[in-house]
């Protein structure tokens, strides 16, 4: 049995008292109705990320995550946040390779290896995002380009590394679009990736390793998507801002 994920992405969203709302509401409705074997990840910006942790407290299957990290472990880098100081303030997750980072930041492969291999040094768990824009979808050559990503980044680690990492495949054009891929493209592209993995890394890490779908999942279509045989879950941006949104995703397996 793979790892049931929920992970929820504020992006650049909410004031400390709307983080805290959403975060005690979150908190209560998951201990309440408490969706069976999923893990949910909160990812709010960095400001916020110590007092949802105290939020959080020892609820079990409820998580913290950081949205991004630097690729050094400390010193002279105005601005960043390395790992292990993220570690530190209790986070277990950390986004890295979301398509805005790669778009907005210039964040390429190798960057995102570096990171990558800073947050698991650290003892964080990478969501690894990866996933194609419209054009490359069009011309139908999205899961060569898929797989390219994976290759330059999380291919390239151990076993013992690899056993961390969650992927989320999020297609740029369904990302905040309103527009989700349907199941059957989700399921075609965990598949393809699957199989990937297998060759890259061994059927046996293929097996575990938790693929998330992402992009405008919401409460009404979680439940088909999630209902696919290698879609273990989603990363969620737009409906994690709403608790009860975000708890009906959880609940959506
Ligand atoms: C995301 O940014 O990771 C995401 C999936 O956003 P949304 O759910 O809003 O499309």
């Amino acid at each position: 049995m793979r790892e049931k994920i929920v992970a929820g992405n504020w992006k650049m969203n909410l004031t400390f008292e709307e983080g805290q709302k959403l975060t005690s509401e979150i908190v209560q409705m998951f201990r309440d109705e408490n969706p069976a074997g999923v893990k949910l990840v909160l990812n709010p910006p960095f400001p916020h990320l110590y007092p949802v942790k105290k939020l959080i407290g020892d609820t079990a299957n409820v998580f913290l995550g950081a949205q991004n990290c630097y690729d050094k472990a400390s010193g002279a880098y105005t601005g960043e946040v390395p790992a292990a100081m993220l570690r530190s303030f209790g986070a277990s997750f950390v986004i890295l390779g979301h398509s805005e980072r790669r778009a907005y930041f210039g964040e390429d492969s190798a960057f995102l290896l570096a990171k990558t291999k800073q947050a698991l040094a650290a003892g964080l768990r990478p969501i690894f995002c990866c996933g194609e824009p419209l054009e490359i979808r069009e011309a139908d050559t999205h899961v060569a380009f898929v797989v390219k990503q994976l290759e330059e980044t999380v291919f390239q680690l151990s076993a013992e590394e690899f056993a961390q990492v969650v992927i989320a495949y999020e297609p740029i054009w369904a990302i905040g679009t309103g527009k989700t891929a349907s199941a059957e493209q989700a399921q075609e592209m965990h598949a393809a990736l699957r199989a990937e993995i297998a060759k890259a890394q061994g059927q046996a890490a293929a097996d575990a390793c938790p693929i998330l779908y992402g992009g405008s999942c919401n409460a009404e279509n979680a439940s088909s998507i999630f209902a696919k045989a290698d879609v273990d879950g989603g990363l969620i941006g737009g409906a994690s801002l709403k608790s009860r949104d975000f708890i009906a995703i959880a609940k959506s397996f």
